[in-house]
């Protein structure tokens, strides 16, 4: 318990660090705990200690801890590849979907969303810098998508998600960075309900907080090395 709540103090205070460096507004930018690989006890660790979003990139991993945490109100965010046999386990499960990149998958969440609950919130994933082994939408394909995913029923479009190359340099990264600003701001100016730019992990978040990051997806600061391989 101690070791979880002193982690994410630490990682809340380099958030507010790095917001009042950038001269944005205190809470601007939100933590998600990326609990990949993590047994459903040290979530419920954080939890204790105030953390409510939490990021899974396995279906079947995450089903489990969402079941065993039921009793908690958690919000949860799938941030893995997401293929078509498995939307309709996430459409009835999650709260959040941040890596859509096709309209087909977009479609079967928005068909297969339960009734009773609220629109999924959903990020489209984009591939900021080309990368040939990355999913994610190309930057030139981005508006496109953004208008056909708009207008699902049961879907909010509520921003991007970036996962830069990785950076040789500061300036590498800044500018992977700065590019997905961009192209933020001109969703935001197209869809009244985008409000989310999520990017930075533990070695980067300073930098994507500097370039308008509103949501850093934080595993290793906050949970310790993952000793299973991260099979992205
Ligand atoms: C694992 C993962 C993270 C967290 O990475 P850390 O370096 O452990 O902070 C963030 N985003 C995605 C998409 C991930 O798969």
């Amino acid at each position: 318990m101690t070791n979880s709540k002193t982690r994410l103090q630490s990682v809340m205070n380099f958030i507010k660090l790095a917001e009042q460096q950038a001269n944005r507004s205190p809470g601007s930018v939100k933590l998600l705990a990326v609990s990949k690989t993590w047994p459903a006890s040290r979530l419920r660790e954080l939890a204790e200690a105030g953390q409510i979003r939490f990021g899974e990139n396995y279906l079947q991993e995450a089903l489990q801890k969402i079941a065993e945490l039921a009793d908690l109100e958690l919000e949860w965010h799938f941030i893995g590849p997401v293929q078509s046999n498995k939307t309709r386990d996430i459409a009835a499960n999650f709260d959040w979907v941040e890596s859509v990149d096709r309209l087909k998958i977009a479609q079967r969440l928005s068909d297969q969303r339960p009734t009773e609950k609220p629109p999924l919130n959903i990020c489209l994933q984009v591939n900021i810098d080309d990368e040939a082994s990355k999913a994610g939408v190309h930057a030139d394909g981005l508006m496109e998508l953004a208008a056909a995913v708009s207008q699902l029923k049961n879907i909010r479009l509520r921003g991007l998600m970036i996962i830069p190359a990785i950076a040789e340099t500061v300036e590498q990264q800044l500018d992977a960075f700065a590019r997905a600003q961009q192209l933020f701001s001109q969703l935001k100016t197209n869809h009244a309900t985008v409000d989310t730019l999520s990017m930075g992990m533990s070695a980067d978040m300073q930098a994507a907080i500097s370039q308008g990051s509103t949501m850093v997806r934080i595993g290793t600061a906050l949970f310790g090395e993952r000793h299973t391989p991260n099979k992205q």
